[in-house]
């Protein structure tokens, strides 16, 4: 996948609209707050007041890398935390948007799985907003598959797999939506998955430079996880994020491009062109697996949570079934390629 971030001129989208297929799920977040949800939000504030972090409490310790929406600091805090201090810029002064920061850190106070990172609390004072979670040991998927080109067993691909859907079937079952999800935020350590970053994608829309007038921008390594739907709503905005229309299904979407490293140690699409994974993807086109010798059990997986059409994709407690009628004995590795299905 290109190792830029890419930008696309305005108008270089001609996909037009989205054309119905999407799934009626919808995000458990509202940020309306005109007037039946100010009951909603007063009540909000009381209950989010225990999970209120003061900044000067934390021990912020060394920045240990940026993303998308802020940047993350090793920090202590009754132990060892990470601190996602976000690049608000001068929109938290945005009494709408600082709204929907707290509603979005509301979802993440009702997580509680083995296979989820532990929500904390939050400093929700502007203008130093940052989410505090445990900290999490190992690796991400990205830094052992595309850094270190450490292959997975197919077998342990399975457990990890595995342990992914298990944690995102819980997170589905209370009505979070993850919106995403990728290798860099799932953690293994010691053959333990634990999730990261879900249900924040829209707190983007309260950071600063994350958009560049009369351009999409396309944040490296991002558009391989985004459902047909999801990318055919892509549009360059000169004011705001759109509006993107994450679903249960377009985590599913997620997920297979996740299993597809996996299995692959790769990214779909490998080397092409944002413009043409967004046409691709945008007409249904998939990454080829004519060259990924596997059975068929595991191609059926992937092509599955790829579907065009988001009625067609499995949920998660359906993935985890069919992960686990994966006959394991038939495998192995091949030493030229990760995905090889002894014939004999
Ligand atoms: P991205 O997900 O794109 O890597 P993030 O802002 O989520 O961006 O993370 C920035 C860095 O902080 C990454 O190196 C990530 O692995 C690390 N990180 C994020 N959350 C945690 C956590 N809970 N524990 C340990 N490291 C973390
Ligand atoms: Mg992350």
């Amino acid at each position: 996948f290109p190792d830029v971030t890419s930008t696309l001129p305005i108008g270089f989208l001609g996909l037009g609209d989205n054309d119905g297929t999407n799934s009626p799920d919808i995000d458990v977040v509202s940020t309306n707050t005109s007037n039946g949800s100010d009951k909603t939000l007063i009540d909000l504030a009381a209950t989010m007041k225990e999970w209120d972090i003061p900044y000067d409490d934390l021990n912020v310790k060394e920045a240990i890398g940026k993303g998308r929406i802020g940047t993350v600091y090793r920090g202590q805090w009754h132990g060892d935390v990470a601190i996602k201090v976000l690049d608000t810029g001068s929109s938290a002064d945005n009494d709408a948007q600082l709204a929907a920061f707290k509603l979005e850190i509301a979802v993440l106070r009702k997580t509680r799985h083995e296979n989820l990172v532990l929500f904390m609390g939050a400093c929700m004072t502007p203008p130093r907003l940052a989410i505090v979670t445990s900290f999490c040991k190992g690796q991400t998927l990205y830094t052992i598959i595309h850094l270190n080109k450490n292959a997975f067993k197919i077998n342990k691909a399975i457990i990890v797999a595995s342990q992914i859907a298990q944690g995102m079937s819980y997170l589905h079952a209370r009505g979070i939506i993850h919106k995403d999800l990728r290798t860099k935020n799932v953690f293994v350590d010691s053959g333990k998955v634990v999730i990261t970053d879900f249900g924040l994608f829209h707190i983007t829309k309260l950071c600063s430079g994350v958009q560049k007038e009369n351009r999409l921008r396309v944040p490296k390594g991002w558009l391989c996880y985004l459902a047909p739907e999801i990318i055919r709503s892509l549009k360059a905005m000169q004011q705001s994020q759109p509006d993107l229309p994450f679903t249960k299904m377009s985590d599913l979407y997620a997920f297979g491009t996740v299993w597809y490293e996996l299995l692959c140690n790769d990214w779909p699409f490998r080397s092409q062109p944002c413009e043409t994974v967004i046409w691709q993807v945008g007409r249904g086109v998939k990454q080829s697996l004519s060259t990924v010798a596997a059975p068929r059990e595991v191609k059926e997986i992937l092509m599955s949570c790829w579907a065009f059409r988001p009625a067609e994709r499995p949920d998660f407690s359906q993935i985890a079934k069919a992960l686990n009628r994966i006959p394991r004995t038939r495998l192995i590795r091949s030493p030229s390629h990760p995905c090889q299905l002894s014939r004999s």
